[in-house]
């Protein structure tokens, strides 16, 4: 097999894994696994942009087009330090699956810059997502590859995604991103789609484990646009939220954090880190807290071989990509403990995006309560599905969920044959 090692990272050996173990399993054509294992397509640019200071900065980005046997790539784009060719691919090679399994028309894609948006300016940011945009023009638009928010991101980086692209245009091409503002062409629940579809599907799993979400103590890594969102609606389901953390730092209080204020106190402080009347906890020692419910929503390759026997939660919700690295993964089996897989759990961004996009491309705009029902509609099919596959193979969900994603895309790389 060729040396592919430009595309070396750890969540894309993770990912790899994941891939082979699936097809191992599913008996996949060995020609289909092999393209499977690599991006159809991965564009690094460089982004000098003027600094407030007078400076030019160079900036590395990357847009990685993993799949697009099941229609147009979608994916995030990502701000953050740790941002390389091989993280930005493993993601892609995600999105792949979970477009897959959720039954969406799109291939799995992804972007990045490697920065550190929290040292950077609001008109920095701007003039970096401006000139990454113009770099990446030929490999984006609504029927070829639609980026959207991701950690680092928000609905005002894909405004002016939409904006740069649109002034080469000569019109507006609100179909070029989604996760953008309601007023230019956003969709009602966007901004949320992340974490309600996260909670729905605890529910149901947690229901399935014939166990009640209320009254359950949960812990949060992340307080940004998925972790936030899910605090605030498994607190108002009446769970107990005992711990969260963000980049700032970790608090914990056993009889249970006010989310509201929590909200507002990160909101004017910069971070959760210092919320009166709560413990401060070391990301460390985070994970590791007493708690029924996990939900990593920050970063990748958190919960690992040298954590996972210490982690106290009975059930594991990914928010964020990638968050268990394989050892992990198997310890956490070991000790029976469910691990709802990122592919399903956060689905639910991914899914609200293509009715943002349906609903651009047609001009026509849906009421937040009929946006709310067919994405219960949606998550539920693939919710049932994964768990019937799980019960009928014997498997663990993630396994369920690859089998699905992974078998999809196959199946459309028979269909379509290989050209020339
Ligand atoms: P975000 O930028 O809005 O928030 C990220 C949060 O994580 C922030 O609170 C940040 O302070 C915190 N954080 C960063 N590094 C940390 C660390 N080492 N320890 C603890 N906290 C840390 O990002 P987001 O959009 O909420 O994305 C979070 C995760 O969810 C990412 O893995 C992303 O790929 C995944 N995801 C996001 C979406 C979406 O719609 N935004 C959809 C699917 C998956």
């Amino acid at each position: 097999m060729p040396d592919k090692s430009e595309f070396d990272s750890p969540l894309f050996r993770t990912t790899l894994h994941q891939l082979d173990t699936v097809a191992a399993r599913l008996n996949l054509d060995p020609n289909f696994h092999e393209r499977l294992r690599y991006p159809r397509r991965a564009l690094v640019v460089s982004v000098p942009i003027h600094m407030d200071d007078g400076r030019t900065e160079v900036y590395v980005g990357y847009r990685v087009h993993h799949n697009t046997a099941l229609g147009p790539t979608k994916g995030g784009l990502r701000y953050h330090p740790d941002v390389s060719l091989g993280e930005v691919t493993a993601l892609a090679m995600l999105m792949s699956w979970k477009c897959g399994l959720l039954g969406l028309p799109y291939g799995g894609a992804k972007g990045g810059i490697r920065c550190d948006p929290r040292s950077m300016s609001p008109g920095e940011i701007e003039r970096l997502t401006r000139r990454y945009t113009s770099e990446i023009i030929l490999f984006i638009g609504p029927d070829l590859d639609i980026p959207a928010p991701d950690l680092g991101t928000d609905e005002q980086v894909m405004a002016w995604v939409m904006d740069t692209y649109s002034m080469t245009q000569g019109k507006s091409v609100p179909g070029v991103v989604t996760g953008k503002p309601i007023l230019i062409g956003g969709s009602a629940g966007r901004k949320e789609a992340t974490g309600r579809g996260l909670v729905f599907i605890l529910s149901r799993a947690a229901s399935r484990l014939n166990q009640e979400l209320k009254g359950k103590r949960v812990i949060v890594q992340g307080f940004g646009n998925v972790g936030a969102v899910a605090a605030r609606l498994l607190w108002r389901e009446g769970c107990t939220i005992v711990g969260v953390s963000d980049v700032t730092g970790g608090v914990y209080s056993p009889q249970g954090l006010d989310i509201r204020q929590l909200g507002i106190h990160a909101e004017e402080s910069g971070g959760v880190a210092g919320f009166p009347g709560a413990d401060p906890v070391a990301h460390t020692d985070f994970l590791e807290l007493p708690c029924d419910v996990l939900i990593p929503a920050a970063v990748g390759s958190q919960i690992r071989g040298d954590n996972a026997d210490r982690i106290k939660a009975l059930i594991v919700a990914e928010g964020a990509n990638g968050p268990t690295t394989p050892e992990a993964d198997q310890i956490l089996r070991e000790r029976g403990v469910t691990v709802i897989p990122d592919i399903l759990a956060n689905g639910g961004g991914v899914v609200v995006s293509y009715f943002e996009w349906v609903q651009g491309l047609q001009y026509y705009f849906w009421r937040e309560s009929e946006i709310l029902s067919r994405l219960q509609e949606v998550m539920t099919r693939a919710f049932n599905r994964i768990w019937a596959v799980a019960q009928k193979e014997g498997t663990d969900l993630r396994t369920a969920a690859l089998m699905a994603g992974i078998r999809r895309v196959a199946e459309a790389f028979r269909i379509r044959g290989l050209y020339p």
